[in-house]
C-alpha cells in the first residue's frame, strides 16, 4: 500500500506519514503549512475539503515562518494531496 507523506490538506512533505504507515494512526502534530492537525480536521475527505477551503480563502498561509519554505507555489503543492482527498 502506499504511505503518503504528504499532508491531507495543502500537500506539503512533512518527511512522515502524518496517518502512519497504516494510514489509520495519525500523530496529531500541526501541519507548518495549512495548520491542520493530523488526526482531527483532516479525518475524512469531507472535513478535509472543508478546511481546505477555508484555508484558501483566507489566501493559503504559510503558517510557521520557523520552518524553511519548500519552493513549490500552492497549486504545485497541492497537487500532492493524497488521492481520495482532493
Ligand atoms: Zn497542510
Amino acid at each position: 500500500m502506499t504511505v503518503h507523506h504528504h499532508c491531507r490538506v495543502c500537500g506539503y512533505d512533512w518527511g512522515e506519514p502524518p496517518w502512519g504507515i497504516t494510514g489509520e494512526t495519525p500523530n496529531f502534530e500541526i501541519c507548518p503549512v495549512c495548520e491542520v492537525e493530523a488526526g482531527y480536521e483532516d479525518h475524512s475527505p469531507e472535513s478535509t475539503r472543508a478546511y481546505r477551503a477555508s484555508w484558501l480563502a483566507r489566501g493559503a498561509p504559510w503558517a510557521d515562518a520557523e520552518v524553511p519554505h519548500d519552493g513549490l507555489t500552492t497549486e504545485e503543492r497541492l497537487r500532492h494531496v493524497p488521492a481520495g482527498f482532493e
